[in-house]
């Protein structure tokens, strides 16, 4: 999957330029740089190239071997995998939630739709990007004392909402702009808040940060390492990826809303930031297996790593997917809390994502060594 557009490579160039210099990093630090960029990249579904490419540079150098499949997963592995023990395949979205263009109107405005769940309410007044014409846009809303009194006080749809690039026409908007062409939210707004960052795409470029770091921490030829596309739209990347390589376990590493705000009652919050990875008993997609979920927190006790549940059943996941997939794969999602997913403003902790990345990786080491029981939960009855 090439692409030829100079002014997103110019982009990706300016994006790689970031990671120069991190050789003496600790695995903390580089986690945060990469970060930043990784967050950056424009990557809506089925428009995943440039997170991609992204990671292809990135593990270049560690001598895994790529299987890119039609809908652009990419799956690494390395050797060939011992019959005797289980195999194991962890993985994180690509994709980011975003717009597409649809229609140009006569005046120059532009039509979009949504890809991927966002709430309408946070598009109003937002700076976009359009990657492929490198531009910058704002979403435009009719003024408040233009909208008629029935209608004031509702949401907003996306119905009512325009993508303005500036332009003057139809004949001038199309040389920024064609229908298919993706939208991100402004990709320049990364800012450090206290010990919190912040910025878009975090859902799941959170996962893929830490699935690269695991591809450098975990050398087992019984592993796949999977960067996987259209999550947002319906786990399709993972759907694909899950039949090809038909593990016997899976581990999803994911970014979970956390609403820990004011006057959310704490059973609500489903998660809280700074308190380390998230581990659910079940979310709308899947019914996690009792023994994954409890040998998850027992080895994080061991290893003194923060691990909270998910208070309530909310959300989905790629583990839906790939949970039923190839005749079944025993699946865990390990998960960041994130504030105010699907929207312009991710907002993380760091040190959550490296409970993620710590838990993941000593429940990948106990997957793949075939000590855990191959039973599931058939020796309790209740
Ligand atoms: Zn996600």
């Amino acid at each position: 999957m090439e692409h030829t557009d100079q002014t997103l490579d110019a982009f990706l160039e300016e994006l790689k330029e970031h990671s120069s210099g991190s050789s003496g990093m600790s695995p903390n630090q580089k986690l945060d740089s990469d970060l930043f960029r990784y967050s950056a990249a424009p990557g809506i579904s089925g428009r995943e190239a440039a997170p991609a490419c992204l990671v292809r540079g990135q593990v270049e150098e560690l001598g895994y071997t790529l299987t890119e499949d039609p809908l652009g997963n990419l799956c690494y592995h390395k050797g060939e995998p011992d019959p005797l023990r289980p195999r194991l395949m962890i993985s994180a979205h690509l994709d980011e939630v975003g717009l597409m263009a649809t229609y140009l109107e006569e005046d120059g405005m532009v039509r979009f739709t949504c890809v991927g769940g966002i709430d309408a309410r946070v598009l109003p007044g937002r700076a976009v990007y359009l990657p492929r014409s490198h531009c910058y846009g704002v979403i435009g809303v009719k003024p408040i004392h233009l909208v008629d009194s029935a209608q004031r006080g509702k949401a907003v749809s996306v119905e009512d909402l325009v993508l303005d690039l500036g332009a003057d026409s139809k004949e001038e908007a199309q040389t920024l702009v064609q229908p298919g062409d993706q939208i991100v939210f402004d990709c320049r707004g990364w800012t450090e808040q206290g010990s919190l960052v912040r910025g878009k795409a975090l859902d799941d470029r959170a996962g893929c940060v830490i699935l690269m770091q695991l591809m450098e921490q975990l050398d087992d030829s019984n592993i796949t390492f999977c960067f996987l596309t259209q999550e947002e739209v319906g786990c399709r990347g993972a759907k694909a990826a899950a039949e090809r390589i038909r593990p016997d376990y899976s581990i999803v590493l994911e970014a979970t809303t956390a609403a820990d705000l004011p006057g959310v009652p704490e059973q609500k919050q489903v998660c809280q930031l700074g308190k380390g990875a998230v581990v659910g008993f079940m979310d709308r997609s899947t019914i996690y297996s009792r023994n994954l979920y409890q040998t998850a927190f027992e080895l994080a006790q061991k290893q003194n790593i923060p691990i909270q549940t998910k208070t309530m059943v909310a959300g989905g996941n790629d583990a839906g997917a790939i949970h039923t997939a190839a005749g079944g794969v025993q699946t865990l999602a390990i998960s960041v809390p994130c504030r105010y997913l699907h929207s312009p403003s991710c907002v993380i902790d760091p040190k959550d994502a490296y409970a993620v990345r710590d838990l993941a990786q000593v429940l990948a080491q106990e997957m793949v060594s075939g000590r855990l029981s191959r039973e599931w939960d058939g020796q309790e009855i209740f």
